[in-house]
C-alpha cells in the first residue's frame, strides 16, 4: 500500500460525508425525542437510582426502569435486569421461556449468532440443556442470494410445519458478510409470518441494532426484541444486563423463566446504583450515533484505499458494525494492534490471536474498553481465515474513532 498524506484522506473523506453525518444526526434527534419522551412519563427522579439488597420486592428503580426502557423501545413491556449475564443470556431466556416440548423454532435469517448454536443445540453436544434435549425441533430458512429475507421460503416452512411457535430473526450481520436487515426488512418478515401463522411469536435478536434506526423492530410488528446492555442500550455506562422486551405477556413468559415460574419478575435486587443505567439510555442515542458516524468514516477510507467494505458508505445502516476485508492476515493483525493501542484502557497490550473455545480458527480481538468486553465501545474482532476480515464496532466518540483511525493508517501505510 502506497503512503499517503492521511491528513488529507481523512479530510476528503469527512467532507464526502457531510450528507450521511446529517441522516445519522436526524436520526439520533428522533431517537432522543423518544428518549426523553419515556423519562418524562415514568417520572424519573433521584428515588428510582437507589441500591436494594435481598429479594427485591417493589424495587421501584428496578421496575421503572422496565417501563422506561419498553417506552424507549416503543414496547408494551420489558425485562430489564443486571443479573442477565449477556446478549446470549437473555436470547436462551426468551427462547426457553417461549418454547414447550414438541413445538418448533424457526431461524428465518439464517443459520443464527454462533454462541446461539449450542443454545439451540445445533453443536451436537447433548445432555447440556439445550432447546433439543428438551424436544424442541429446529427450521432454518437462509437469507437469499442478495442477503435478503427469503419471504417465499419462510411462507412454504410456515405451511409445512405448523408447529413453528418462534420464528427468530437477526437484525445484525453479527460476525458475517451479509447486510444487517433493516427494520423495514423486519416488518416485511413479521408480516409474511403472521398472515400464515397468527399465533406464531416473532422474536428479533436486536443486538448491536438498537437506536440505528428511528424505529425499532417491536414498531413494525416484531412480538419480542432481545438484547445486551453492555451494547448499543447502555449507552456505555450500564456495567452488565440485558433485556427482552415487546408484548406483555410474553415478556411475563421470559420472567417466569428467568427467575421462577409463580414468582417471575417480582424479585432481583441490585446492592449498587441503577444510576448508570438511567444515565447509559439517556446517553444511547448520542453514543450509538457517534459509534455509526465512526464505523462509516472507517469503511469510507478503507474504501478509498481500495479495500472491500460492508456496509458501504452510503448504504442504509441497521446496526453499528462495520466490517473491512483484508485479504491477507499481516494486515489484519496490524489494525486490530493498532485499535488495541489506540484505547483509552489496556493501551499497552498488544493483541494476539487465539484458540478461542468454540470458533474453528484463531481469533484477534482488540478491546481496550471501561466496561469488559463492552463493545459500544471501540473494538474489533476477527478470525483469522481468509478473506481476513476485520468487525469493528463501537467508539463512545467520533474523536475517538476518528483519531484510531488516524493511528491504524500510520501502522498499515507504512508496512
Ligand atoms: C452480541 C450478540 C449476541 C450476544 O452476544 P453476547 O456476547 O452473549 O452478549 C447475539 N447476537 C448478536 C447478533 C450479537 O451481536
Amino acid at each position: 500500500m502506497p503512503c499517503c498524506d492521511i491528513q488529507a484522506l481523512l479530510a476528503e473523506a469527512e467532507q464526502e460525508l457531510q450528507p450521511v453525518f446529517k441522516g445519522i444526526e436526524q436520526t439520533e434527534q428522533a431517537v432522543f425525542q423518544r428518549v426523553l419522551a419515556a423519562f418524562k412519563e415514568h417520572r424519573v427522579a433521584v428515588q428510582h437510582f437507589a441500591p436494594t439488597t435481598g429479594y427485591g420486592y417493589d424495587d421501584i428503580g428496578r421496575d421503572t426502569f422496565e417501563k422506561l426502557l419498553a417506552s424507549a423501545l416503543g414496547c408494551e413491556d420489558a425485562l430489564v435486569r443486571p443479573s442477565i449475564a449477556s446478549g446470549t443470556h437473555a436470547l436462551a431466556t426468551c427462547l426457553f421461556g417461549l418454547l414447550r416440548p414438541g413445538q418448533v423454532l424457526l431461524a428465518a435469517s439464517g443459520r443464527p449468532y454462533d454462541t446461539l448454536e449450542s443454545v439451540i443445540g445445533l453443536d451436537g453436544a447433548q445432555g447440556n440443556g439445550s432447546l433439543k434435549d428438551f424436544g424442541v425441533d429446529y427450521r432454518q430458512v437462509d437469507l437469499t442470494k442478495e442477503g435478503l429475507p427469503d419471504l417465499d421460503g419462510i411462507r412454504r416452512m410456515l405451511r409445512e410445519e405448523p408447529k413453528i411457535r418462534v420464528v427468530a430473526v437477526q437484525r445484525s450481520r453479527g460476525y458475517a458478510w451479509r447486510n444487517a436487515l433493516t427494520v423495514k426488512q423486519i416488518g416485511e418478515i413479521c408480516t409474511a409470518v403472521h398472515e400464515i401463522a397468527p399465533h406464531a411469536i416473532v422474536m428479533v435478536d436486536n443486538c448491536y441494532g438498537e437506536f440505528v434506526d428511528s424505529v425499532e423492530p417491536t414498531q413494525v410488528g416484531a412480538d419480542v426484541i432481545v438484547g445486551s446492555l453492555i451494547k448499543n442500550p447502555g449507552g456505555g455506562l450500564a456495567p452488565t444486563g440485558g433485556y427482552i422486551a415487546g408484548k406483555h405477556e410474553l415478556v411475563e413468559m421470559c420472567a417466569y423463566r428467568l427467575t421462577s415460574p409463580g414468582i417471575g419478575r417480582e424479585v432481583g435486587s441490585y446492592a449498587a446504583s441503577y444510576q448508570p443505567f438511567y444515565q447509559g439510555l439517556f446517553m444511547a442515542p448520542h453514543t450509538v450515533a457517534q459509534a455509526v458516524k465512526g464505523s462509516v468514516l472507517f469503511g469510507k477510507v478503507f474504501q478509498k484505499l481500495g479495500y472491500e467494505v460492508s456496509p458501504t458508505p452510503d448504504e442504509k445502516r441497521s446496526d453499528i458494525i462495520q466490517a473491512i476485508r483484508f485479504g491477507s492476515a499481516e494486515p489484519l493483525i496490524a489494525f486490530c494492534k493498532a485499535i488495541q493501542y489506540a484505547s483509552p484502557v489496556d493501551s499497552f497490550v498488544t493483541p494476539e490471536p487465539w484458540a478461542m473455545p468454540g470458533y474453528a480458527d484463531p481469533v484477534i480481538m482488540a478491546a481496550g474498553t471501561f466496561v469488559a468486553g463492552a463493545s459500544i465501545e471501540l473494538s474489533v474482532d476477527a478470525p483469522i481465515r481468509p478473506p481476513y476480515i476485520g468487525y469493528l464496532q463501537g467508539g463512545l466518540t467520533y474523536a475517538h474513532v476518528k483519531l484510531a483511525l488516524q493511528e491504524v493508517l500510520a501502522s498499515i501505510l507504512t508496512q
